[in-house]
């Protein structure tokens, strides 16, 4: 299933006349398969024991290739911990407090909240984030273990 997002993915690149090295192609092999929102620290780890010239820079120059052209979404949380998501269709997300992973769910589009706060605020309403937070699943199992 991944490979042909991934083959998706890059032709997309392709198509967008961006040139295909290898660190390009691991670290969107590596966003495809990340299940959890990956941060480009979490992206250079992962990647460096492969690519040893390849810097943090690097890695973020290539997110931000995939942003611009639409492959991946960057989640920003107001410091540099910025966590990308290449699931670019419409759904929300819930945030483990315990281990930082954030999950996706699907839930109708809250499109009537965009146009109540438009209609109280005045605003040209671009887009809304709803963020659910809790313990994950593997978090809760740990925290039984020890106690
Ligand atoms: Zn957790
Ligand atoms: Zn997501």
């Amino acid at each position: 299933m991944s490979e042909i997002k991934l083959q998706e993915a890059v032709d997309r690149l392709k198509n967008s006349g961006v040139r295909i090295t290898p660190q390009r192609h691991a670290v969107l092999e590596y966003l495809l398969n990340a299940k959890i929102h990956p941060t480009a620290d979490d992206i250079y780890k992962a990647l460096e024991g492969k690519f040893p010239n390849m810097s943090v820079a690097t890695v973020y120059n290539n997110l931000r290739v995939f942003r611009e052209i639409g492959l991946v979404r960057e989640l920003t949380y107001g410091d540099s911990s910025s966590r990308f998501d290449c699931n670019t269709s419409d759904h929300y997300h819930i945030i483990c407090d315990e281990c930082g992973k954030i999950v996706d769910f699907h839930y109708p589009s809250l499109d009537e909240v965009e146009s109540l706060a438009e209609k109280v605020t005045g605003f040209d309403v671009r887009d809304h984030r709803m963020e659910i937070y809790g313990t994950c699943a593997d978090c809760k199992e740990k925290s039984l273990v020890k106690h």
